[in-house]
């Protein structure tokens, strides 16, 4: 078994990022911008950001933070976003979830530019990626497909199984996998919380893509031998032994799953960083994607 060791691949990334913004300065071109609107105080969203921040700081790009209130309005909110859509020094811009409660995400999502949804979640960055037309594609799987590349894992004609429909993982997941592309042209099955036999189909997967947020839900018995296993899950599960007070758990039983599959995912480790690099990435090509989208 080998580790899919997403926390290198993600530096790599990053120093090839860093390289690229040198040579933007060399030039006297624009160094990319990217902005992240958080909202209220939810400490897992507090630390995603802050990491974002500090991503941007380390390939040399521009990032603003802007912070609201828990109790903004709606409408307060869209302002926000509206303004970012107009400034041109932003390239990029995220609005991080959860939301609170009062606010439709959707209507959130539906407000961004196309032109500056650098997480790839608004239907025009959906829908251009279904038809493979560049576009931002959302960071998880993009940082799975990528994870997937630079280890050469073969996709073409193998047995995906995607565990999680999310709009944001398991849906895009899936068609990105069974796309004609390297990696992909894969024969892809999408199962979800309304699948009977579940852990049959798994058996089959040569590649198995879990996303539910169920901690160690996949087990040894649900793998078949020398498959490969990526464990996007990432849940908060107390431990006192930790000064945090809690460790963070994958989907997938790691200690079960290591002896019969090929490749595997750590977490964390794995997924979790290629998502950060693949946010970046995303900023770094939102000025050449303006003039397209
Ligand atoms: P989500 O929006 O809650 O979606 C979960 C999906 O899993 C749903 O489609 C649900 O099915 C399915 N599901 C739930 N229980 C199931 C079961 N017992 N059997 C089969 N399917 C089941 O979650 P998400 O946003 O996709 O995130 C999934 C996990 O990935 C979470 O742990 C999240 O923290 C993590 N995550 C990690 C990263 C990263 O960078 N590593 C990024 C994003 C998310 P239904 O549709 O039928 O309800």
């Amino acid at each position: 078994m080998q580790i899919l060791d997403g926390k290198q691949t993600a530096e790599q990334i990053k120093a090839e990022i860093a390289d690229e913004v040198n040579r933007i300065k060399a030039r006297g071109g624009k160094v990319p911008h990217l902005a992240a609107i958080l909202v209220g105080n939810d400490g897992a969203s507090e630390t995603y950001v802050a990491n974002k921040v500090l991503d941007c700081k380390q390939v040399g790009f521009d990032s603003t933070l802007i912070r609201l209130p828990a109790d903004i309005t709606e409408q307060a909110l869209l302002d926000h976003i509206q303004q970012l859509n107009e400034n041109s020094d932003i390239d990029g811009f995220i609005v991080q979830v959860p939301l609170p409660k009062h606010i439709d995400e959707t209507r959130v999502t539906l407000a961004i530019s196309p032109a500056k949804d650098v997480d790839g979640f608004s239907p025009a960055s959906v829908g251009r990626m279904c038809l493979a037309l560049p576009t931002f594609i959302s960071a998880t799987p993009n940082g799975v497909m990528e994870l997937l590349k630079r280890y050469q894992i073969e996709t073409a004609g193998k047995h995906c199984v995607v565990v999680g429909r999310s709009n944001i993982v398991g849906t895009p997941m899936s068609i990105l996998m069974s796309r004609n592309s390297n990696p992909g042209n894969a024969t892809v099955t999408l199962v979800h919380s309304r699948t009977p036999n579940m852990a049959d189909i798994c058996r089959t997967a040569d590649i198995l893509i879990v996303a539910i947020g169920k901690p160690d839900f996949v087990t040894g018995d649900m793998v078949k031998d020398g498959a490969v296993v990526i464990d996007v899950g990432i849940t908060r599960v107390a431990d006192a032994s930790k000064a945090s007070g809690f460790r963070l758990t994958g989907d997938v039983h790691f200690e079960s799953v290591k002896t019969k599959c090929s490749f595997i995912t750590p977490v964390p480790g794995g997924v979790g960083p290629m998502t950060r690099a693949s946010l970046l990435q995303n900023t770094l090509k939102a000025q050449a994607l303006r003039d397209q989208l």
